[in-house]
Parts: C-alpha cells; sequence; structure tokens
C-alpha cells in the first residue's frame, strides 16, 4: 500500500501525535494502518514488544476510513484486555470490555447512542457463546457502524500451535456471518505453516496485505555462559559494571530460587524483589509497580512474570537456570529493550539444569505422555543452542522460527560473534568407547552403583582416597581419558547423555532419598560395534 500518499496520511500523522502522542512508527505500523482504512484485510506478524496494538488502535480512532464505527477486538487473555481497555482510556479513547453478558447495560449504548465506543474488547468466548453478542454486531453492521474485526494473538486458531484455544475456531465464521467488514489478524509467533493456517481459517481475502516482520531483534545482545561455582557474583558484577541502577529481569526456574536470589542481591547491595505466582495478589501488584516506576530496579522472577508487562527500558533480562523452550526463551529476552535501545540477554546454563528440567517434566502426574515428550525435546533444544557456541546465536534463534539469517548482519551482536573463535571438531570415539566399556564392568559386571562424578575421577585417573577405596584405580580403565582436558571430557560425557549412550537411574534408597546412577542407555552398542561416532565441539584450551 502507499502510505505516505494516502488520503489516509495527515489524519493518521495527526492521531499519532495528539493522541498516542508519539512521533514516529515503527516498522510495519503504518503499511498497517493504511491498509486497515482503505478497508483490506491485513495480517500482521510482529515479535513481543513490536508494536501490534498500535496497528489497530490508530485506525480505530480514525474517522477518514473507508469502514467506520467499532472496531471489535477479539483477543484470548482477559488481563491483557483490561491493561490495553484502560491503557485507551487513559488517552480518552472510548475503548469497552465485556466480561458480564452485556445484553441489560450495554445494548442502548452501543446501537443506539450516537456515542458508541471506538474499540470493543471480547474474549472468543464470549463470541461464540453470546446471542447478544451477535445481536448487537448485526445491528451494529446494518447501521454501517462495525469498523472491523481484530482477532489478536491469531496464532490460537491454529492446531499447528502449541497455543491452539477450541473457542478460536469458530472466528472462521466471521466472514460468513459479517460478510464485507474487513478483518485484521496480529500474531507474534507462527511459522510459515502457521501463518498459512491463519490465512485460510479465518477466510482473509485473496487480496489481503499481509506485513510479515523479522524476529531478529537488533538492539539485544545474546550471550550464554556455562554456570560457575559463584554465579550470584558473576550477575552482581555483570549488573554492577553494566547496568548500575538500570531495570532488568532474572529468571529463575523455581519459587525458593527467585526469593534466594532476590535476597542474595539485597545482601549485595542491589534493589531486588522477588515475583512469582504464590506471591500474595497484593504483594504482586505493589511490586510490579515499584519495578515499572524504577524504585526496585530489579524483579527476580519465574516466567510467571511477564505477559502483559509493559516496560519500555527493561536494559537487561539473565537467565539464571536454563529456560524450557527456544520459543519461552525468545519471549522472555523479548522483553528487554523495547524501547529499541540496547539490551543484555544473559544465559547461564549446565547439564545440571538440563537433567532437572527433564525431571521436572517426568514428574508432572497431569501431563500426557506425548507432551512429555515434546517438553523434553523442547529443552534439548535450548540445552543444544547452549552448548553451540561455534554458531551465531541470532542464527540459531531465528532458525527456529523457520527465518534465515546471515550472521555478518548480527554485528557482533551475540557472544559467538563477538569471540569469533576458533572452534575444533574432535573425535573421541576411541575414550568414548573406553567410557562405556568401564560402565558396563561397573555397572553390569560388577553390578555397582556409579554416578557422574565418581566415573568422571576414574577417567581422569584420581588417586583419591574415594577411588583407592573402591580398588577404582585398579580397574583397565582407570586414567583411561588422562590425556583430556577436562572440558574435552565434560563435552563428551553430555553427548553421551544426549545421545541416550549413557543414562540416568534414579534410586530410592532406604531413607527415601534419590540418588542419580549410571546405567548404559540404547545408544550404546552403536559406539561400540564402531557403527557410530563421536565427534565433539569445543575450544581448544592448554590442559591446566
Ligand atoms: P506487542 O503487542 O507487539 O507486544 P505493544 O503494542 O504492546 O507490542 O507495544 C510495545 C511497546 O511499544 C509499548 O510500550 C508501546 O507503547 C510502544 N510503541 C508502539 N509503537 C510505538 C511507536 N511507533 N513509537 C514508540 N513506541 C511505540
Ligand atoms: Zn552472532
Amino acid at each position: 500500500a502507499s502510505t505516505s500518499t494516502s488520503s489516509h496520511y495527515p489524519e493518521i500523522m495527526q492521531k499519532l501525535r495528539d493522541i498516542f502522542r508519539l512521533e514516529a512508527f515503527r516498522k510495519n505500523q503504518l503499511e498497517a494502518i493504511t491498509a486497515a482504512l482503505e478497508g483490506k484485510d491485513v495480517f500482521i506478524l510482529m515479535p513481543t514488544g513490536g508494536g501490534k496494538s498500535l496497528c489497530f488502535q490508530l485506525p480505530a480512532v480514525c474517522d477518514g476510513g473507508k469502514t467506520r464505527g467499532v472496531t471489535v477486538v477479539v483477543s484470548p487473555l482477559l488481563a491483557l484486555m483490561k491493561d490495553q481497555v484502560d491503557s485507551l482510556r487513559r488517552k480518552k479513547i472510548d475503548a469497552h470490555l465485556s466480561i458480564q453478558d452485556t445484553a441489560a447495560e450495554d445494548w442502548p449504548r452501543l446501537i443506539q447512542n450516537s456515542q458508541k465506543p471506538r474499540l470493543w474488547y471480547l474474549t472468543p468466548e464470549k463470541l461464540r457463546e453470546s446471542n447478544t453478542v451477535h445481536s448487537i454486531l448485526g445491528a451494529l453492521k446494518g447501521s454501517g457502524h462495525l469498523a472491523r474485526f481484530v482477532i489478536d494473538e491469531a496464532h490460537c486458531i491454529s492446531t499447528w500451535g502449541q497455543e491452539f484455544r477450541e473457542a478460536y475456531t469458530t472466528l472462521g465464521e466471521l466472514r460468513k456471518r459479517y460478510p464485507g467488514i474487513p478483518i485484521m489478524a496480529l500474531t507474534a509467533t507462527a511459522n510459515q505453516r502457521t501463518v498459512a493456517d491463519i490465512v485460510s481459517q479465518l477466510h482473509l481475502s485473496n487480496d489481503h496485505v499481509s506485513l510479515a516482520q523479522s524476529f531478529n531483534r537488533t538492539n539485544l545482545k545474546y550471550v550464554v555462559r556455562p554456570k560457575t561455582k559463584d554465579l550470584l557474583g558473576q550477575i552482581c558484577d555483570f549488573i554492577q559494571s553494566y547496568h548500575r541502577g538500570q531495570a532488568g529481569v532474572i529468571y529463575c526456574s523455581t519459587r525458593a530460587t527467585t526469593e534466594e536470589v532476590a535476597k542474595s542481591l539485597r545482601s549485595r547491595g542491589l534493589q531486588a524483589a522477588h515475583f512469582h505466582a504464590g506471591v500474595d495478589t497484593q504483594l504482586k501488584e505493589v511490586t510490579v509497580n515499584r519495578w515499572q516506576s524504577g524504585t526496585v530496579p530489579i524483579i527476580v522472577a519465574t516466567i510467571a512474570f511477564g505477559m502483559g508487562i509493559d516496560k519500555p527500558d527493561v536494559r537487561f533480562v539473565v537467565h539464571y537456570d536454563m529456560p524450557k523452550s527456544i520459543s519461552g526463551y525468545y519471549q522472555e529476552t523479548g522483553r528487554a529493550g523495547r524501547d529499541g535501545a540496547p539490551a543484555d540477554c544473559l544465559l547461564y546454563y549446565s547439564f545440571q539444569d538440563l537433567k532437572k528440567a527433564i525431571r521436572m517434566i517426568n514428574l508432572n502426574d497431569e501431563a500426557t505422555k506425548e507432551s512429555k515428550k515434546k517438553q523434553e525435546e523442547a529443552v534439548r533444544e535450548v540445552y543444544q543452542y547452549c552448548q553451540n557456541d561455534s554458531e551465531c546465536r541470532r542464527v540459531q534463534i531465528l532458525h527456529y522460527f523457520d527465518e534465515k539469517f546471515d550472521k555478518k548482519d548480527c554485528k557482533r551482536g551475540c557472544d559467538v560473534c563477538e569471540a569469533d573463535r576458533e572452534t575444533t571438531s574432535e573425535d573421541v570415539t576411541a575414550s568414548a568407547k573406553a567410557t562405556i566399556q568401564l560402565v558396563q564392568l561397573l555397572v553390569r559386571e560388577r553390578k555397582e552403583r556409579i554416578p557422574l562424578g565418581p566415573l568422571k575421577a576414574i577417567l581422569r585417573g584420581s588417586k583419591s582416597q574415594e577411588v583407592r577405596n573402591k580398588q577404582h584405580d585398579q580397574l583397565p580403565y582407570h586414567g583411561v581419558c588422562a590425556h583430556m582436558h577436562v572440558d574435552l571430557i565434560d563435552r563428551m560425557l553430555e553427548q553421551l547423555g544426549l545421545r541416550n549412550v549413557i543414562v540416568n537411574v534414579r534410586v530410592k534408597n532406604g531413607a527415601g532419598f534419590h540418588s542419580d546412577y549410571l546405567d548404559l542407555g540404547p545408544g550404546a552398542q552403536d559406539i561400540l560395534d564402531g557403527r557410530e561416532k563421536v565427534i565433539v565441539k569445543w575450544h581448544p584450551k592448554p590442559k591446566a
């Protein structure tokens, strides 16, 4: 669509400044708004924080569009709708949210009054179940007062996605039921298959305007680091050195951790508060307000924090624990730098994190076997992302969204591109074979129970008391990996774990405690028989 030459342009710019108090448009916003005012169907794919709301809120307050009247917004989350309605009302825009059945109090205002609301927010369930809603919509259309339908989080209509929502399927009937009323669909998460699904299910017209934006967040820097002993000290240093007094979020995997970490940060002189689903509602509100106003700049939270939170100047997001999926990681880091200024995303991970996450997934009795498998795959994907420090982080993340990215455009915006290190692939098949044989000997033949730590000690040829007590220094494989750098041994063991060559077995002892022991998994035989190799990527370091 021609934008600045469009006859709607002067009104659009005036509303942008006078009502929304903004200077300029972000990518694709003007295109979306112009197309909407021309009465076209519009599909918008824009990352979280990209500015989707303006794309339908601004046309809703314009009077010069092809279709005029009430803009009907369908959104899945009540809390988000409330926030939007509040924020619109602060701008003196008449927005209306239907929670209770609208009949009695709203009917006249919506249909007969000349003063109709500009935007009417509805849940998909309401649109499916309420006849009153449809009578109102019918009457609005009849009198030429139904401007357009806006479907927010449109990916919920697709059964391909993880967030499929039953009530969204009825949105497919809007086109037939209200012919001629334009539809705008918006989403932040959709690969090509989902996009096609959304367009076809909503019956968007063939000449609809499709605005897809790259998922690349150019102002975010992605850094991944293995966890070290003094993790808190490192995080403190990072904040003190680069983000003193600035707003940030630290994500942890459990409620208890958020409390511990917040407390430790406070004891080190940083202002931090914790947030998780178990915090009582009032305190939650206080915490969020303090954070949003900048009084307490650091919030330590579980992923319960973030949905619907809109703070433009978040300068860092730290993952204290490994996230559960790439898309979750993208959403969580996406809360940084919404104002477009540079922000840091720092992720800490460990093999323990992976094991812990998988254990938690399998402890959930409510999940189906299939969903557990999916979740486990998602966590393994994150672990692979963390481990892969030879490919630009952006290339890896964007690949997840089916987007091709040239790493030269990363511009040192990730730890991999910044370091630009030489990575080496090392064939460790022989050592892996010896490791498998060692486990076989200990576990299968001698019926011993061996955890990971002691196994590593044997491989490295340790002469510690513990090793000698068990006469493990007499084993034929004692010291078989002594020539290798300890990092390389770790990479090898991690890969053997990931490939189910060596697996963890949980054993409950008499006192009711669990311990982890190793055993051989289904992947072991292929390596023993020489059918498969074990090649690990790492950055060679001199052996200490
Ligand atoms: P999304 O729904 O895509 O996640 P929002 O619509 O909530 O994003 O917008 C994210 C933030 O960007 C909000 O703080 C919003 O005020 C701001 N924003 C949107 N458009 C612009 C713009 N053109 N200029 C400056 N800020 C904008
Ligand atoms: Zn990069």
